[in-house]
């Protein structure tokens, strides 16, 4: 089967990650990444993702993402998104903070691409959000959201919570947030910690195995792995127990890899968590 009967099928997932960069203005929590701003930057070269989002799609993947660290503190993030939303629709994960007026202006091209900003907001009130995010985040999403949602940008709103923990009063007011900010329903994710990375430091979040979480192929500087989930930093070091390949370039080497190890899976395996 090739990759892209695989996608037709299900089998595959559609979608191609990158982690453009692992440095970021936060130091969450829950991190996984261990981001902050004096973490190793390990940036994927823009021009290196446009080539492997068009390898992407030439295969038959359907989807992208960017994630990090703070994919936004990358100058040329803009630029690039708007070239990576022609190749594939895009999802671009970022924590909300960096939107001045003058980094909206630079997203106007973005408009009417198929292309969405996954902001995370963890609470319904800042003093618990800031807890977990740091100072002043919750009024930065609240500012930004609205004048994205404007400038017509698709903003999906990401809700991570320890497991169990996001009581239905909490829930209903993130919903009021974000249906005022003009975010609809179906572009709010909720979704569990998981125990990687920092928040493997502090005993938070849920424990899993591959087989519970999406196999949605993670380019990074480092190569490539089973899940977004995969690339994760602990202490300092890179985590390889999801590493499928070193090599990146071109993406049938590790597309296949993982194709290969998707292939022994039980359908629906990958759905127990809820992680998304
Ligand atoms: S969770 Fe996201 S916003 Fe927070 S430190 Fe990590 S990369 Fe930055």
């Amino acid at each position: 089967m090739s990759v892209a009967e695989a996608v037709q099928a299900g089998t595959l997932p559609g979608r191609v990650w990158f982690y453009s960069n692992y440095h970021c203005n936060l130091a969450c929590t829950y991190c996984l990444t261990e981001s902050a701003p004096s973490a190793r930057r390990r940036v994927l070269a823009p021009a290196t993702i446009i080539e492997l989002a068009g390898q992407a799609r030439r295969l038959g993947f359907t989807d992208l993402g960017i994630t990090g660290g703070e994919p936004f503190l990358l100058p040329s993030l803009p630029e690039l998104l708007t070239e990576l939303a022609q190749v594939l629709p895009t999802v671009v994960l970022s924590n909300g903070t960096l939107f001045t007026e003058a980094r909206i202006a630079r997203l106007a091209p973005l408009a009417g691409l198929p292309l969405a900003i996954q902001i995370s907001l963890d609470a319904p009130d800042p003093e618990r959000n800031d807890e977990l995010r740091g100072p002043e985040n919750f009024a930065k999403v609240a500012a930004a959201v609205p004048q994205l949602v404007r400038a017509g940008i698709r903003v999906r709103v990401a809700t991570t919570v320890e497991p169990d923990r996001l009581d239905e009063a909490d829930h209903a007011r993130l919903c009021e947030l974000h249906r005022s900010w003009g975010v609809p329903d179906e572009d709010h994710l909720v979704r569990p910690v998981i125990r990687r990375g920092r928040a493997d430091e502090s005993g938070m979040g849920v424990v899993f195995d591959h087989s519970q979480i999406p196999a949605e192929l993670t380019i990074t500087a480092d190569g490539s792995f089973w899940s977004p989930f995969g690339p994760t930093v602990r202490q300092g070091r890179l985590d390889t127990d999801l590493l499928l390949t070193r090599t990146v370039d071109p993406l049938s080497r590790p597309a296949e890899a993982l194709l290969a190890l998707v292939g022994g899976l039980p359908a629906g395996a990958d759905a127990q968590i809820g992680i998304r």
